[in-house]
């Protein structure tokens, strides 16, 4: 069937690519990506040869235009070089224009880093914000994480190795006392995962050097936990009652 097929791929362990994935990775005309090498060693480990296009949202409008002109007849699908495209990727100005146009489009839901790092990280989960790449300017930084300062909620970000202890430590200044988790190298073997306050991770980390790819992640304000392990406590009573 001619359309976009938005296809999530694994984030490290190629045995995370799903059934479907893989169907239509074999099925379809063409293949759109970021990296023509970083996709092709998939490819290969499924053992399928498709053309690779090159996209990403900053490509030209014309490569955009002969993307949804063939569209219109063939199946191409969408791949970012981990995970699922959109997501801190490039895509959006593709599905968009798709929709624009009348084109179907397809998801095949998959593995996102941001949601693997919170089901590992213990953290609360009952509400989340995943707010992409903590910016690497000092002041920018800053401002994001003031502006979440007061979110009731698990906030997630991607990082990178070299910047990860720049970031603990604005993090433990513009949010003092919140417990943070750094999931490294999900799915890898090298995965790990700390949690602590900001100066123990720094410590740590300064210690031990990390390498790779990390997800961070900051448990929502203290009050705020306390008060929805209090509504926990209460819930739970009132079960232990009723089921008298
Ligand atoms: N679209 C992707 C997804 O759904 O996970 C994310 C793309 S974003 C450009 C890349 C960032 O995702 C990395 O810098 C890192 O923060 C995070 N990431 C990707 N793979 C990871 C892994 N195996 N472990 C931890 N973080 C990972």
């Amino acid at each position: 069937e001619p359309g976009l097929y938005i296809v999530a791929t694994p984030i490290g362990n190629l045995g995370d690519i799903t059934l479907r994935a893989a169907d239509v990775l074999r099925r379809c005309d063409v293949v759109a990506c970021e990296d023509t090498r970083v996709t092709g060693k998939l490819m290969k480990h499924l053992g399928v040869s498709k053309p690779l296009w090159r996209y990403d949202d900053h490509s030209e409008h014309r490569d955009r235009e002969r993307l949804v002109e063939t569209l219109r007849s063939r199946a191409v699908a969408l791949v970012s070089d981990a995970g699922t495209p959109l997501v801190s990727d490039p895509g959006y100005r593709l599905v968009n224009d798709c929709r624009a146009e009348g084109i179907a489009v397809t998801v095949l839901p998959g593995p996102c880093a941001a949601i693997a790092g919170l089901s590992v990280s213990g953290l609360p989960n009952d509400r989340f914000l995943f707010a992409g790449f903590l910016p690497s300017k000092e002041k920018a930084r800053r401002d994001v994480l003031t502006e979440l300062a007061g979110v009731d909620a698990t906030l997630i970000f991607y990082e990178t190795a070299p910047r990860l202890t720049k970031s603990l430590a604005a993090i433990g200044e513009a949010l003092p006392d919140r417990e943070i988790a750094v999931a490294r190298e999900l799915t890898k073997i090298h995965e790990e995962l700390r949690r602590g306050l900001a100066d123990g991770l720094i410590a740590w980390f300064e210690a031990h050097p990390p390498k790779g790819e990390i997800v961070l992640l900051i448990a929502p304000p203290l009050e705020m936990q306390q008060a929805s392990a209090a509504d926990a406590d209460a819930l739970l009573l009132e079960a232990l009652q009723t089921s008298k």
